[in-house]
């Protein structure tokens, strides 16, 4: 028998080599056709006498990236075809579909021979849970190898089999659940310590040792189906368990205010499932995972930070006639707090940089950024004293700009100071070849401004990085008016190769993440204003879902910018400006107190050390707030979170954002924005234009203009119209015409 994705061969012992090797793909994944070929080789497997025991291998470099999600998304437009006519009938069909994968491993765990994982690489969801299934484990010895079981990451668990297995295999019960909840990956070291691989092989003899286990006897029976098993961690009802799950269930409640289905389904099914058979479990699992499955939170999660994500990362948005450019070198101006952090990524991708700052000694410093988190990395058994000096010398610290003479790319993140900036332009574009590209890391300068000190403006583009550079996965591309594709293509290309996401926006102030997120921060002062007491504001901003409240935020960001930005927005305004009872308040905290937030360790929070606690002398600032009781919890979530929706509907009207897929993935990346809900227009669709719309209403009778419908948002609802139907995303505008 020939298989498109597995080889089976069988050796003299009667030892058969399974070898994963999906054609025309760099790594294997689940799809349909790979399940249903599984499920024939296990039946094959067992039919066949000649086989006494079977390795599982990849051809791969890695072992596999789990399922591809996309085959989840098809099953779900089926199930809501067919719910339309027979909700019943739509039910049983996503359930049956849902657990295939879960029954073929639980056939190959019980088809009476013994299997054995050797695992050569990457091994990630599905994956994972394949090799759970096997009587044996073997992990390949290289820093390649990662297991992890990431579902969670896009609103599901794992649901072929990976809740009731891990749980049945760990002692360690914290362990088990943080690995389960968390999404983490873990090295070799770890999964062995969890007792989740049983033994290291080095490549070259991986499959060789996964032989001579078989060879020297595997039981083919789990422990699990064993008469008399006890789970290594103990009972859910015991004296540990007492002890254990309560606190679990608390610190799920802590970390996600119940928003994700996903995790909530996980703790079910373990809780449920551990106390009954396997196969009971095993039913359980798949019970609750087709439950998720049919979530808003899921589909939105998948869509946004799975499907969309993978089409930016992959270049969605790169004009497809631009030839593409191998970057061997780039400029970074400017060593501070930002450079640093472009130069440590950079060369973390293996490119050359030349790290230029006034005096060498800046210089120098921001290069020692990279020193320090490469020696950390190595502390921590993450990098060699090799890799370190090879990334340390790929960075030129220096004052000279003829450094900038051969390189494809300079970024700017100097001062945020437009006669700084303009002379550093005009002094790096007199070094650098006439078709580089030059890029300005303003956070708030427009970029056509900018580009007025450039002699070559269509070379001239945003490439705004996030803080810590080294963590933060999203990068803002922001087209000029005169950008062109050369350098869109260029900025893109770069991005890739440091394997960040990009979203592209066109000019204007803030440009998105930055204009949106203020939005946060300022309906949580406002909120003040209005007599909220501060702790509920912070409350309501986590229980939304936002990572941090948005009084936190505010101090991290530094109140006296905010103060800055909200006087400049006001000197240019003029008349139309509405002032409100934010500018008291930031007048208050600024001027007359000077708290300035994080960085002065006074704010609207007091900060010692890395502890903070929210300032008692709030209310001399803002007067005394109201009783909680007269403020519905329910609403302020919804308003720090419709106001940040709307402001994003108002940037893609003026065709700032010219594409949902970044607004969403933008602003989930890009400053947190409840991630369960698939982002800020994924919020809108999720509760339909024609709620969103009365909602706005809502809030503009009572809490003022901001919230004002605006015309799209208005004609939107008319029709019941879905940001996702009606701009979907071939749909979106091209950049030169929305620049217009
Ligand atoms: P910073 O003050 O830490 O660093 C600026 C560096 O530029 C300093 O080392 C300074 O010596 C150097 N510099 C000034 N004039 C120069 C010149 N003529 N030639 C060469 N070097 C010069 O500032 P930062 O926080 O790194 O910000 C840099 C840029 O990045 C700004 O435009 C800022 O708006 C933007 N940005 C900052 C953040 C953030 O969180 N800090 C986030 C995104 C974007």
């Amino acid at each position: 028998m020939t298989y498109k994705n597995f080889t089976l061969e069988t050796d003299e012992n009667g030892f058969a080599l399974l070898t994963w090797d999906s054609p025309g793909k760099s790594m294997n994944v689940f799809d349909q056709s790979v399940i249903e070929e599984l499920d024939q080789i296990v039946d094959a497997v067992a039919g066949d006498d000649a086989i006494k025991g079977v390795v599982v291998t990849s051809g791969k470099a890695g072992f596999s990236a789990g399922a591809d999600l996309t085959m989840l998304e098809g099953m779900l437009g089926e199930y809501k075809k067919l719910k339309e006519d027979d909700e019943e009938k739509a039910a049983q069909l996503l359930f049956d579909k849902s657990r295939h994968l879960s029954l073929v491993f639980r056939k190959l765990e019980t088809c009476g021979k013994p299997w054995v994982a050797a695992i050569n690489g990457v091994c990630m969801g599905g994956a994972t849970e394949l090799a759970l299934a096997c009587h044996k484990r073997i992990a390949v010895d290289s820093d390649a190898f990662k297991m992890g079981l990431p579902e969670v990451k896009v609103g599901l668990f794992p649901g072929a089999g990976g809740t009731q297995r891990v749980m049945r295999m760990v002692s360690d019960l914290q362990g088990g659940m943080q690995f389960l909840l968390q999404g983490r990956t873990l090295d070799a070291k770890k999964a062995k310590s969890l007792k989740l691989i049983d033994e290291v092989a080095p490549a070259k003899k991986l499959v060789e040792a996964a032989k001579k286990a078989l060879a020297d006897g595997v039981d083919p029976v789990q422990p699990w189906d064993k008469k008399g098993f006890k789970l290594p961690s103990g009972r859910i009802y015991s004296p540990g368990g007492m002890q254990f799950w309560p606190a679990a269930n608390a610190i799920y409640r802590k970390e996600t205010f119940d928003n994700y289905p996903g995790p909530r389904g996980l703790m079910h099914s373990v809780v449920e499932g551990l106390m009954v058979p396997m196969d009971l479990g095993l039913q359980i699992e798949s019970r609750y995972f087709a439950n998720v499955l049919q979530s808003k939170e899921a589909a939105a999660m998948i869509r946004s930070l799975f499907v969309s994500m993978q089409e930016l990362n992959k270049g969605a948005r790169r004009p497809a006639d631009q030839k593409e450019n191998k970057i061997k070198k780039i400029g970074v101006l400017g060593a501070g707090f930002m450079g640093a952090g472009i130069a440590y990524v950079t060369a973390k991708a293996g490119i050359k940089v030349v790290l230029i700052d006034r005096e060498q000694a800046a210089a120098d410093k921001g290069k020692a950024h990279s020193d320090d988190l490469m020696s950390k990395a190595v502390k921590r058994g993450k990098a060699t004293e090799a890799d370190k000096e090879k990334l340390l010398g790929l960075i030129e610290a220096t004052t000279d700009y003829d450094g900038l003479a051969d390189c494809d790319l300079v970024i700017e993140a100097v001062f945020e100071d437009r006669e700084v900036k303009r002379e550093v332009t005009e002094k790096a574009e007199a070094a650098m070849k006439s078709r580089a590209i030059y890029a300005s890391n303003t956070s708030t300068l427009p970029i056509t401004s900018l580009a007025q000190a450039s002699s070559r403006p269509k070379n001239f583009i945003g490439i705004h990085f996030f803080s810590p550079v080294d963590k933060m996965m999203l990068v803002e591309v922001i087209m000029g008016k005169k950008t062109g594709d050369k350098a869109l293509a260029m900025a893109l290309d770069y991005i890739r190769a440091i394997k960040k996401t990009p979203i592209v926006v066109n000019d204007s102030r803030g440009f998105y993440t930055s204009r949106v997120v203020m939005t946060y921060i300022r309906e949580g002062i406002m909120m003040l204003g209005d007599g909220v007491p501060a702790a509920m504001i912070e409350n309501a901003g986590r229980m939304a879902g936002m990572p941090v409240g948005p009084l936190a935020l505010a101090d991290e960001v530094a109140l006296d910018l905010a103060h800055r930005i909200t006087s400049a927005t006001r000197k240019d305004m003029g008349d139309k400006y509405v002032v409100s009872k934010l500018d008291d308040i930031l007048e208050e905290m600024v001027v007359k107190r000077e708290r300035f937030g994080r960085k002065n360790a006074k704010g609207f929070y007091d900060y010692e050390g890395r502890n903070k606690s929210l300032w008692k002398g709030i209310e001399d600032v803002t007067g005394p707030s109201k009783p909680a009781e007269e403020f519905d919890i329910e609403e302020l979530k919804q308003r720090l979170l419709a106001m940040q929706a709307l402001e994003t509907m108002r940037v893609f009207e003026e065709k700032c954002l010219t594409d949902v897929r970044e607004a969403d993935v933008g602003s989930i990346l890009g400053f947190g924005f409840a991630p369960y809900t698939g982002g800020t227009l994924s919020y809108i669709d999720g509760m339909g234009t024609p709620a969103f719309l009365e909602l706005c209403k809502k809030f503009n009778k009572k809490w003022g203009d901001r919230f004002k419908p605006t015309r799209l948002l208005r004609d939107m609802a008319k029709n019941d119209d879905k940001f996702y139907d009606r701009f979907a995303p071939q749909d979106a505008a091209p950049m030169a015409e929305a620049a217009e």
